[in-house]
């Protein structure tokens, strides 16, 4: 590949791929470089969903982030004309009468009321356990990761506009007004690897903070359940009497490999709500790209030419990135500052 471009982008999770979209609708020229060692987004749950769901407060940005979101995977579908979007309704399982009234007192606020609705539904699955009823949410739905990422790499190949293999940090030439990696020459360098930046020689590792997640795909011919539901775990359909189950937490363990003890957790707590048969089909672990304020970690560094980062995305990158990569694209381009909140001169 000889090349000459506005962008190279290192990393094709949802931060690349919503950095890509934005360049290409700005008439922008670039370049991806990935290899998809460790894609957080490949394994993530997908959801949509614009509440926190133990507190019952909206998650950060949510209107501006839900509603960027929509739009941006549902253009998305028609451009690669795939189907890996489905809007798809929530309930939360009520554990207690307490829980109940939280939740009306929730949705009578004037913040919340559009995402909540405020009747307590009755459930009439004979396989959940919910005698304290189900709230449920709005404005939620559940991305196919991995059938996304797969029809956008074949985009880009098609394009020619992909490189599948790992960067080499050492083989980067910076000058003052030009990035030079092998035979590429770009205005510019978004880095967009997730958790992998702590790997990156020109980000400080401290600023990401790995939380590892694992979740089950089971499969529950009895349950014909249709909609995403939230107790002490999520509950999400794939089609087929396939779902999702999920999804762990850890801090500690850094490796991408499953654990028994997630798996007994996940069928335990699964076990509290749902009491059809159902048997495991396969498991699966990934690294959340976390950081010490839960905001993500957009810009550029002082002393650092054209090299910009998207990362930081933490547990809802899937909700995020794509009104997140218009912010970073509009800097980058001179156009508005990033706010404080997001921007990575934050943490220096
Ligand atoms: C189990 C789990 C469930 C989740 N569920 C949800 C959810 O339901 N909703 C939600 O909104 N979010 C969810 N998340 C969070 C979400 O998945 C992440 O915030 C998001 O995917 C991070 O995207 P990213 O592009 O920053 O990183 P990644 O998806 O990790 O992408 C980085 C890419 O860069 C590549 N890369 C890195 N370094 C290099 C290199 N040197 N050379 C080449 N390639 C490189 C990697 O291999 C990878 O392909 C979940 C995460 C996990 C782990």
């Amino acid at each position: 590949m000889n090349k000459s471009v506005d962008y190279i982008i290192v990393g094709l999770g949802i931060a690349g791929l919503s950095f890509c979209e934005i360049a290409e609708k700005n008439n922008k020229t670039f370049v991806v470089i990935d290899q998809p060692f460790c894609s957080a987004t490949r394994v993530s749950a997908g959801i949509i969903n614009p509440m926190v769901l133990k507190r019952f407060t909206p998650v950060w940005n949510a209107r501006q982030h839900i509603a960027t979101a929509f739009s941006f995977y549902g253009k998305l579908e028609k451009k690669l004309n795939l189907s890996f979007f489905k809007e798809m309704p929530m309930c939360r399982v009520f554990a207690s009468v307490e829980e109940q009234n939280n939740w009306t007192v929730a949705a009578d606020k004037k913040k919340l009321s559009a995402f909540l609705y405020p009747r307590i539904l009755k459930n009439n699955n004979k396989f959940i356990h919910a005698p304290f009823g189900l709230g449920k949410v709005n404005f939620t739905g559940v991305i196919n990761t991995e059938k996304l990422l797969n029809g956008y790499q074949n985009f880009l190949l098609k394009e020619k506009k992909i490189l599948p293999e790992k960067f080499r940090y050492d083989l980067l030439q910076i000058t003052n007004n030009s990035i030079n990696y092998k035979n590429i020459k770009a205005k510019k360098i978004v880095f967009a690897e997730g958790f992998s930046a702590r790997s990156n020689p020109f980000f400080n590792k401290e600023l990401i903070i790995p939380n590892k997640g694992e979740f089950l795909v089971i499969k529950a011919p009895g349950l014909k359940l249709e909609a995403l539901l939230k107790s002490s775990i999520f509950i999400v359909p794939m089609g087929d009497d396939f779902y999702k189950i999920g999804a762990t937490y850890n801090r500690e363990d850094f490796s991408f490999e499953v654990t028994q003890k997630a798996k007994k957790t996940l069928i335990s707590k699964f076990k509290q709500v749902v009491s059809c048969n159902f048997s495991v089909t396969n498991q699966v672990a990934g690294m959340r790209p976390t950081t010490l304020d839960r905001r993500p970690l957009l810009g550029d560094l002082p002393k650092q030419n054209n090299i910009f980062f998207f990362t930081g995305l933490g547990t809802r990158g899937i909700i995020s990135a794509p009104a997140l990569a218009q912010k970073l694209f509009k800097y980058i381009e001179g156009k508005k500052p990033l706010e404080k909140e997001i921007d990575i001169k934050r943490r220096c």
